[in-house]
């Protein structure tokens, strides 16, 4: 049946795996399949991997965007697989929405949050985000990652990591901060909510106007 399977999570929570995981079922299954993954240049690296952090790897095709992809689909094809979904153009959201009334199935995995904790907006500036893309989905996979804070003597945090933490030289990325800094040595670690830090950005606290209009519409909080 055709529907869009969307795995979504932090970096490092096996997103990549599971694809790997469901491929290799659907291999069995000898469906009619095409892998796609998001990468910057594709005339450089007409085959690459789709890779996990674990070692797992298979053949998927790199694409630059939505309609490098879209010209590559085949009639015949039953599973669309897409990697880094994220970095797409907003064009994807659409496509893969098509694709699913044509009777294709399609999976797709990606961050569903930015290194600020906001939803990961598509390429080139896009309004649209992951959001867009999940409520479109019939079926979401959301995994969690294992939180690698270090306290003060050393000890790990190891709670349930749903955030991705951007550092910059060792330090916490500023809320302002581009997502593509140029001659910074920067890194990324699966954090737990209580972990993800972003200096500089606002309170996601109520303020005092907003708990003021519910307790006139007599609303607890
Ligand atoms: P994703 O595609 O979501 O970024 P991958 O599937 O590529 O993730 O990698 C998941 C693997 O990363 C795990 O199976 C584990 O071996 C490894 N890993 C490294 N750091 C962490 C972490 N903080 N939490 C969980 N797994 C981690
Ligand atoms: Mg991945």
């Amino acid at each position: 049946m055709a529907h869009l399977t969307v795995i979504t999570g932090p970096m490092f929570s096996g997103k990549s795996t599971e694809l790997i995981r469901q491929i290799r079922r659907e291999q069995i299954a000898e469906k009619e399949m095409q892998l796609f993954k998001f990468s910057e240049d594709s005339r450089y690296a007409p085959a690459e991997k789709l890779a996990s952090y674990d070692g797992g790897m298979i053949q998927a095709v790199p694409v630059i965007n939505t309609r490098e992809m879209i010209n590559l689909v085949l009639p015949d094809t039953q599973l669309v697989v897409i990697d880094e979904v994220q970095f797409f153009d907003d064009i994807i959201i659409d496509y893969v929405s098509h694709l699913v009334e044509q009777g294709k199935r399609v999976m797709a995995a990606g961050l569903n949050l930015d290194f600020r904790g906001e939803p990961f907006p598509f390429g080139h500036g896009s309004t649209r985000t992951m959001a867009d893309l999940l409520v479109r989905a019939d079926f979401i996979v959301k995994l969690s990652a294992v939180c690698t804070y270090r306290g003060e003597v050393g000890e790990r945090c190891g709670r349930e990591a749903t955030r991705t933490q951007r550092l910059v030289s060792g330090n916490p990325a500023h809320y302002t901060d581009p997502v593509k800094l140029i001659g910074a040595q920067e890194s990324y670690e699966a954090r737990c909510v209580r972990h993800h830090i972003v200096p500089g950005r606002a309170c996601p606290l109520p303020t005092r106007l907003t708990m003021k209009m519910y307790e006139k519409n007599s609303v607890t909080l």
